[in-house]
């Protein structure tokens, strides 16, 4: 795996907090299980892919505040089935 910048110290972290996840943004909180669908792990883990020389995580992809007040409103912290 290569970072945009042309890196390939990608260090991958995996950060298992089970149900003791917590986030706040603007007047959005949530404690619970890792949120899903928002590019930060789901379930019981935390997972990103950190550029080491650039800080970037890897495969971010934008979250809109519509979006994220529905993952929160719903707890859904496991992936959709298709
Ligand atoms: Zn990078």
């Amino acid at each position: 795996m290569a970072c945009k910048c042309g890196s390939n110290r990608i260090m991958f972290i995996q950060a298992h907090c089970r149900d003791c996840f917590n986030m706040s943004y603007e007047n959005m909180d949530y404690d619970g299980y890792v949120l899903a669908d928002i590019g930060i792990g789901s379930g019981d883990d935390v997972c990103l892919d950190i550029c080491l020389d650039c800080g970037q995580i890897q495969d971010w992809r934008p979250v809109t505040d519509e979006v994220l007040q529905e993952v929160i409103e719903s707890k859904r912290y496991y992936p959709k089935r298709s």
